[in-house]
């Protein structure tokens, strides 16, 4: 049994000061592996003030200082890909070739963008070109509460640390607590990359402890946080009585539209993969596949195919496969979804309730899609967080857009088409922060997050390190 107990505090080691201890769960045998502290208050305390006290000279360092850290940080992250690989791989059950690649990937591409950015972003610049004594400053925003999820524990932990150390800020980081390893190996890869001590510290803890103290501390200027709609709410809450600065990363019910002009095989397939892809657990999930009638039939065909061909086993292996659900709660709330599925009246098309095959202990699921759905049913309007699919058809093109939009969230919108004229009508006609078309990748850089309901803010390159900066007008600066 791993000890990781202690948190990461003005660039050392230290013992929790009124934590509990809490076992990590293997989601692929059921089994702890480890430790850790849930932090309470007086833990949080002093992580906020080791932050704050690093404010001042940290957000006076240039940007080529802060590049230069940024620099070492990445060297150190590549060099540790694969320790840092098996770490999430254990945590919360991705496959190891897909850990490597796509998890530990992410933050490489993150840390890569936020050093780009560095060098093009003026923090002191004209308000207009030619302008004397009128400029915009771009400066540090303070000390920042980083909150963080189990999903894409790298990503998610790059993204805000990457954006925060960019703009000048000092932060704790508070990883899940369903999640810790890769966060503490972070820890340790930010000491060995001699990131100043206090600019950034990590404490475990759960979300009514050391996730809500952080909220409302009044010495925290800005809180990012990336999770559920429900734990957005109330941080956005806890941070009012302070006017915190908050960025919120939150759920999403993201529609897939399919036009019957495409390779609807090639379509279907590809975007039935994407959503089983991380055991379904990523917030962008294309997870309502709006399909236009004529090509309805054979998309259903399709995409019950491809998750019959979604292979489901051990993390350890190596392969394509899907590997567990990261929690019982998470495969519980799976279970129960996939039950409303066949209740409210849904074709089962493939997959459904219990574990694959030969796959008795650890929390996996079967891939799982629905056809015949209908908009008021519970698993075209909730976020399942699982590997299921749910298929819709429509008959015209306004129809599908109306469809699309039919949600809270606001996060990814995906479209199939042969007829580019088509996509580019479509897309400015959906309420989603991000779209894909044909399966075309967003590059690390591209501002991540979603109108509505799935969030407030950007994360990413440029965009990400705006979230952290503060603008000051400053009248009156003469050349000499
Ligand atoms: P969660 O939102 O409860 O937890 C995410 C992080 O927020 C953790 O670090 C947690 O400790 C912290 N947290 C929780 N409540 C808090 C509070 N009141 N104040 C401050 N911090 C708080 O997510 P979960 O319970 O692990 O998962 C529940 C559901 O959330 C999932 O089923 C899924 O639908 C959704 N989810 C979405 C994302 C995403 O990327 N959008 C990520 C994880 C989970």
């Amino acid at each position: 049994m791993l000890n990781k107990t202690q948190f990461y505090i003005n660039g050392t080691w230290v013992n929790s000061l009124d934590g509990r201890v809490l076992p990590v769960i293997n989601p692929a045998n059921e089994e702890a592996f480890a430790t850790i502290s849930l932090g309470g208050s007086a833990d949080t305390m002093v992580a906020v003030a080791a932050a704050k006290a690093a404010f001042p000279s940290w957000s006076k360092t240039s940007p080529d200082e802060r590049r230069s850290h940024l620099v070492n940080l990445l060297e150190v992250y590549k060099a540790r890909n694969e320790e840092m690989a098996t770490a999430i791989s254990t945590e919360m059950g991705a496959p190891m070739d897909m850990a490597i690649r796509d998890q530990v990937g992410a933050g490489i591409g993150h840390l890569k963008a936020f050093i780009t950015a560095l060098e093009e972003i003026r923090f002191l610049r004209p308000l207009r070109t030619g302008l004397e004594g009128q400029d915009v400053a771009c400066e540090a925003a303070g000390v920042a509460a980083l909150i963080t999820p189990w999903n894409w524990p790298m990503n998610q932990v790059v993204l805000k640390v990457g954006a925060a150390l960019a703009a000048g800020c000092t932060m704790v980081l508070k990883p899940s607590e369903i999640a810790p390893m890769s966060g503490i190996l972070f820890a340790e890869m930010v000491h060995e990359a001699g990131i100043p001590a206090g600019v950034f510290n990590m404490l475990n803890g759960d979300g009514a402890g050391a996730g809500s103290i952080l909220s409302a501390h009044p010495d925290v200027d800005v809180v990012s946080f990336t999770g559920s709609t429900r734990a957005g709410i109330l941080i956005g809450q806890a941070a009012a009585a302070t006017i915190k600065r908050v960025s919120l990363e939150l759920g999403g019910k993201s529609p897939n539209l399919v036009f019957a002009d495409c390779d609807i095989e090639e379509a279907v397939r590809r975007s039935a993969k994407a959503c089983f892809n991380n055991t379904g657990q990523s917030c962008n999930a294309g997870t309502r596949l709006l399909v236009e009638k004529s090509a309805y039939a054979q998309a259903v065909e399709v995409a019950g195919k491809a998750a019959e061909d979604t292979k489901v086993d051990l993390p350890s292996k190596s392969g394509t496969h899907i590997g567990p659900l990261v929690s019982q709660a998470q495969f519980d709330k799976v279970q129960s979804l996939i039950k409303a599925g066949i209740d409210e009246g849904a074709t089962l098309v493939a997959g459904g309730l219990g574990r694959p095959e030969g796959l008795n202990r650890g929390w996996f699921v079967k891939p799982t899609v629905f056809a015949d759905t209908t908009p008021d049913m519970t698993i075209i309007r909730e976020e399942i967080f699982g590997p299921v699919l749910s298929i819709m058809s429509f008959d015209s093109e306004d129809q599908a857009i109306a469809l699309a939009n039919d949600t809270p969230y606001g996060l990814a919108a995906y479209i199939q088409t042969g007829n580019m004229d088509r996509a580019r009508r479509v897309t400015p006609q959906l309420r989603a922060g991000m779209v894909q078309i044909n399966g075309a990748l967003r590059t690390s850089g591209s501002p991540f997050g979603g109108y509505k309901q799935s969030g407030l803010g950007r994360e990413g390159g440029m965009w990400g390190i705006e979230e952290f900066l503060e603008i000051k007008s400053i009248s009156g600066f003469t050349s000499n």
